[in-house]
């Protein structure tokens, strides 16, 4: 199995990148953990990151009290390389509700802003919301990367944010959502 190339854009100052990988891995200023409303842990990337981190994590997660659907929250990364990890909580999909689609791109924006407000320069994502929360691929990825190059282009902080797609199908989802996304804006193209 060989793992596809990592994909480049710039928007502004900032750069987009679309891998394969595993996120518990990203040497990023902070990556960002698909978290539920309690920050208590659960399956998927969210039980990868706190066995990666160890228990400290959870200590700290802990006293946040929880996090409502649509916000993030930041707590160190004690064993991950990353300094920070930033737990989003994106929403349960449901396919006749409007909501879903608003609440998922502020997961994502809250996320970017919280890594702004503390100084961040670099931050890694999952694709929140499309493992046990059922969101469809093709949707999370247009959702994500619009709303991440939105962001990127009105600020000066935030110069890196790396996708990271834990399989193929996740992937080439994102990559289709890019090359949309590129030919519709002029801001941003491909490095
Ligand atoms: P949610 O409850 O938000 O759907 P999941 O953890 O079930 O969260 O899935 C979110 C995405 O994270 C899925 O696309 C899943 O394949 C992916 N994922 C699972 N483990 C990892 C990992 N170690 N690194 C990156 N992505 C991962």
């Amino acid at each position: 199995m060989t793992t596809p190339p990592i994909i480049r854009a710039q928007v502004r100052e900032s750069t987009v990148q679309l891998l394969q990988g595993d996120i518990t891995r990203e040497e990023t200023d902070a990556i960002v953990n698909a978290a539920n409303t309690s920050l208590l842990g659960g399956g998927g990337v969210d039980g990868a990151i706190h066995r990666a981190a160890g228990p400290e994590l959870l200590a700290e997660t802990r006293a946040l009290g929880g996090c409502e659907t649509g916000d993030a929250k930041i707590t160190k990364g004690y064993r991950l390389p990353a300094k920070y990890v930033i737990h989003a909580v994106g929403p349960v999909y449901r396919p006749d509700d409007p909501d879903v689609a608003l609440l998922l791109a502020s997961a994502y924006r809250r996320s970017l802003e919280v890594a702004a407000e503390n100084g961040l320069t670099s931050l890694a994502f999952p694709a929140i919301s499309t493992g046990v929360y059922g969101y469809p691929l093709k949707e999370a990825a247009a959702i994500a990367l619009a709303t991440t190059v939105a962001f990127l282009r009105d600020q000066e902080q935030i110069r890196q944010v790396r996708l990271v797609l834990y399989n193929e199908a996740a992937y080439h989802a994102f990559a289709s959502a890019l090359a949309a996304l590129v030919h519709q804006q002029s801001e941003l193209r491909y490095l």
